[in-house]
């Protein structure tokens, strides 16, 4: 079966952009029965030939921004569920105690993990946004707009070597 990418993060964020530009393509077929599961949305996508299942948890979604044990449990199942993580987190927001509690749950896994740094909407904010977020001490980060479109296809490009 064709591998799984979660999308997880904090609410607003950037994720379900992320789902519908992923989406807009003319192959892409969007399950047309999410609420079966609920808060959840599948479609299937294919990148280059690349075919894959790409899943929005917005489960995870939570208007408190603490970390409750209900948002770790739905991380923590979306990471279970996940071949590879996309972790998107907000770059005009910067890095939250949140982002880096959800951060300790994905070291402890072995999946990929891609750490996106969404709403980097020019290339000349990306040295400056991006920054606060290597404290998180992770190799790499993927800078995105999920809006505009910068860093799109670097980091689809990415994925795929990975499925
Ligand atoms: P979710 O809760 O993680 O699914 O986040 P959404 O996709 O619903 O986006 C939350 C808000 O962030 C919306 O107002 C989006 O328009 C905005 N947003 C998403 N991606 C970007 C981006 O790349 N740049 C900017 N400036 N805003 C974005
Ligand atoms: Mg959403």
């Amino acid at each position: 079966s064709p591998t799984l990418v979660a999308l997880i993060g904090r609410p607003n964020v950037g994720k379900s952009t992320l789902f519908n530009r992923m989406t807009r393509r003319r192959d892409a077929i969007v399950d047309p029965t999410p609420g079966v599961t609920r808060d959840r949305h599948y479609a299937r996508i294919t990148w280059e030939e690349h075919p894959f299942v790409l899943v929005d948890t917005g489960g995870i979604d939570d208007e408190d921004d603490t970390i409750t044990g209900h948002i770790r449990e739905q991380a923590s199942r979306a990471i279970d569920e996940a071949d590879l993580v996309l972790f998107l987190m907000d770059g005009r927001q910067g890095l939250t105690p949140s982002d880096a509690e959800i951060v300790d749950m994905l070291r402890r896994t072995e999946k990929k993990v891609f750490f996106v740094v969404n709403k980097i909407d020019s290339p000349e904010l990306e040295l400056e946004l991006l920054s606060p977020f290597w404290e998180l001490g992770v190799d790499k980060l993927w800078p995105l707009s999920a809006d505009h479109g910068y860093g799109y296809r670097s980091l689809m490009d990415g994925l795929v070597e990975y499925l």
